[in-house]
């Protein structure tokens, strides 16, 4: 018996990717900053709320270009979950930066913003948030606690594109916030991302870091007559034909979050039996927060032995993953990073967690499947325990 395949992501397309790619090669226009950055810069800041927005070539482009805004030199410290993807942690070890891991909460597996406080040095710069499923950390008092010690709050909000905490769209509450636009993420160029900036002296320096460190981008406004080498940058914009494909995935960045809660949901409704049993914990969003179904993921009861499950599902053609191995005990953690305080909640949800298959227009009985087979794996466990 075959069984069709499910597979963990497939990257939706809206159509006019190719027309848009098409249109950016005809006019000849092919290194960054043309037409189709503008149009992605003016939607993000529109929509975001948010100064400035600068595409980038991936979230971790973005998160480094943070890095050397805030000026980060060696030995500094930052604060970070280690629940989170290498990224978050390497822009600032690029600097010399230390990153000081804290746990996350139970709820969310966001950074638990009770734990920060304690953690801050005479060294620490910067808090950085991951908002991890797209579900928004505890900002108000993150960024009170970072007001009280004079430091900066860096979103790293890869998985939340049009997600929002109060009203408020991720990426634009803390000093910067970084988008992924990486191929796994919800809205897509393949490899991409951006950075999103508050501050009118940080925006004009952002410029200048993106452009290899030169006014480039003010000599063609029409603001200097030539343009020269300022400060240390680097090469951090994507090229028109990446920026042309995502202009068409964020005409519709809307109806793909739309259809992506759709799929969530369901998921949601049909788990609920399961949480009932005590066989596993669903997702918990806090009534603050606006998600943008980045991912389903479940955490399995404790004694559930999570290979065999994930095994189950592959032999009936469904790929479901965990996720991170948490950064302080990874070789590169433990090499430059420090873990300040327990970092139980993240050890435990690191070895229970599962995500499922989840794209736009994955098809209710797809869906269904998944819960099946799952229920299925569970419950057969769960008679020997
Ligand atoms: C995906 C992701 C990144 C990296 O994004 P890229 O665009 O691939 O560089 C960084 N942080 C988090 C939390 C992510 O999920």
């Amino acid at each position: 018996m075959s069984e069709e395949k499910i597979e963990f992501n497939r990257p939706y397309m809206t159509g006019k990717e190719l027309y848009y790619i098409a249109e950016a090669k005809f006019g000849n226009m092919l290194a960054g900053d043309g037409p189709f950055t503008k149009r992605c810069h003016r939607w993000i800041e529109e929509t975001a709320n948010v100064k400035t927005a600068l595409l980038t070539h991936s979230c971790t482009a973005a998160l480094e270009m943070a890095a050397l805004l805030l000026d980060i030199q060696p030995g500094d410290e930052v604060i970070m979950p280690s629940f989170t993807f290498v990224s978050t942690a390497n822009a600032f070890v690029l600097r010399g930066a230390v990153p000081v891991f804290v746990d996350v909460r139970s709820d969310t597996l966001n950074l638990d913003e009770s734990l920060v406080e304690a953690a801050i040095t005479p060294r620490t710069k910067a808090i950085i948030p991951v908002h991890y499923a797209g579900v928004a950390c505890e900002m108000d008092s993150l960024l009170s606690i970072a007001k009280r010690h004079g430091l900066m709050v860096v979103e790293d909000a890869a998985q939340g594109v049009m997600a929002t905490y109060k009203g408020r769209m991720l990426g634009s509450i803390g000093d910067l916030g970084a988008y992924s636009f990486h191929e796994t993420k919800n809205v897509i160029s393949g490899e991409g991302g951006a950075l999103l900036v508050n501050d009118q002296d940080l925006s004009a320096r952002a410029e200048v870091i993106r452009e290899k460190g030169t006014d480039r981008s003010r000599f063609f406004r029409g603001q200097v007559d030539k343009y020269t080498w300022q400060e240390v940058g680097s090469s951090f914009l994507p090229g028109e034909l990446t920026a042309a494909f995502l202009w068409a995935q964020l005409e519709q960045a809307s109806m793909i979050t739309d259809l992506r809660l759709t799929a969530w949901s369901f998921y949601h409704d049909s788990l609920e039996t399961l949480e009932g049993e005590g066989l596993i914990r669903r997702p918990i969003v806090p009534k603050e927060c606006g998600h943008n179904a980045h991912m389903y993921y479940i955490l399995l009861h404790p004694d559930i032995d999570r290979q065999a499950v994930i095994e189950s599902l592959k032999s009936h053609s469904i790929s479901a993953v965990f996720h991170y191995v948490p950064l302080h005990s990874s070789p590169g953690g433990l090499k430059y990073g420090r873990a300040h305080g327990s970092m139980d909640v993240t050890n435990d949800v690191a070895s229970r967690i599962i995500r499922l298959p989840l794209w736009v227009n994955i098809s209710n009985e797809q869906q269904s499947r998944v819960v099946q087979v799952l229920s299925d794996s569970i419950k057969l466990q769960n008679n020997s325990f």
